[in-house]
């Protein structure tokens, strides 16, 4: 059956997912692995570090949050892993798969998520998603499409395919 096809009877969705600075190696993959078993495509991937003026404009919606200026500190202290993720409803789906910022919070409700088994705390809670498909789209078109020449990219592409 031809992709079109199935796109029409299951239309997916996009969604940006970041894994933040800080986070290990070991537990890069194996969030990289959980991704793939909840049955999501990693349309794109890159390792990048956030400017300033970057983070600024991609939690441009939390400006005047007390926590503002330490969420940029952690944003821009090492690379990200930036993935686009495609899935039918992915935008909630990722959300539920992270869990509730607060990784308290998250172990009552969701002790399954992400950040309820991996977040050190309500900052440093390791991984981001889009909240609405609009913000997506936004987000996505920021980080993949009008990469900033002062956002450090590392490298693009699945480090997992093998060499030619
Ligand atoms: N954050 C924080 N303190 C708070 C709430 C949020 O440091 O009280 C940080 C945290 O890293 C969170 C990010 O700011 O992931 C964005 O907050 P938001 O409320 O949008 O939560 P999210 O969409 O990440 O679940």
């Amino acid at each position: 059956v031809a992709e079109q096809e199935i796109s029409f009877f299951f239309p997916t969705e996009c969604t940006l997912a970041v894994i933040k600075p800080d986070t290990s190696e070991e537990l890069r993959e194996e969030i990289l692995v959980e991704v793939g078993a909840a049955g999501f495509t990693i349309s794109e991937q890159k390792e990048m570090v956030f400017s300033r003026e970057m983070a600024e404009e991609f939690y441009k919606q939390l400006t005047d949050k007390p926590f503002f200026n330490q969420l940029l500190d952690y944003m821009c202290r090492g690379p990200c892993t930036m993935l686009i993720l495609s899935k039918e409803n992915a935008v909630e789906e990722w959300r539920t798969m992270m869990g509730p910022a607060d990784p308290s919070k998250a172990k009552e409700t969701a002790p399954g998520s992400l950040r309820a088994r991996f977040a050190k705390d309500i900052l440093e809670n390791i991984v981001h998603g889009s909240s609405s498909s609009q913000h997506a789209q936004e987000k996505i078109q920021l980080i993949f499409r009008e990469i900033s020449s002062e956002s450090q990219v590392i490298s693009t592409g699945n480090d997992d395919e093998p060499n030619p």
